[in-house]
């Protein structure tokens, strides 16, 4: 399952309205953890641990390295963000990892900037 999403990522580009905008805005349906103003946080459909969820930007940024300077405070929300629903959650006791991937060696299948929370079992490093 992991190798088919890299697979994916080899063909993935950026493109225009992602699935993404699509969830944010409603039109595709997905289970919804957090929202505000500024981000989304739902559950991954193709989770990689127990607990795999993804925040999400409303701003469109393709990816991270397309950021510019100036989105410094929506970056620093995203992992508030993530930090908060890990607390909420409880990880901060057993442990867990955030995850960013840029373009095609980092396995970016989604051109809309995200942050991965991964938790609920022990990660393993080299990632691969
Ligand atoms: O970092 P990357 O771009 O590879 O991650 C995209 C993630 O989006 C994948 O983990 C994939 O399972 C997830 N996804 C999703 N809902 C969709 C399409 C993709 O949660 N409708």
């Amino acid at each position: 399952m992991a190798n088919r999403e890299v697979e994916k990522a080899q063909h993935a580009h950026p493109e225009g309205e992602t699935l993404f905008e699509k969830i944010i805005n409603k039109e595709i349906p997905a289970e919804f953890v957090y929202e505000d103003e500024q981000c989304v946080v739902f559950h991954d459909v193709n989770p990689q641990a127990p607990t795999h969820l993804l925040v999400v930007p409303r701003k469109p940024i393709p990816q991270l390295s397309k950021a510019d300077d100036g989105d410094q405070d929506l970056l620093g929300h995203l992992l508030i963000t993530a930090r908060n629903v890990a607390l909420g959650k409880g990880f901060d006791r057993t442990g867990f990892r955030l995850v960013i991937n840029d373009g095609r060696h980092g396995a970016q299948s989604v051109y809309h900037l995200h942050v991965h929370i991964l938790a609920g079992r022990q990660m393993k490093w080299p990632p691969g």
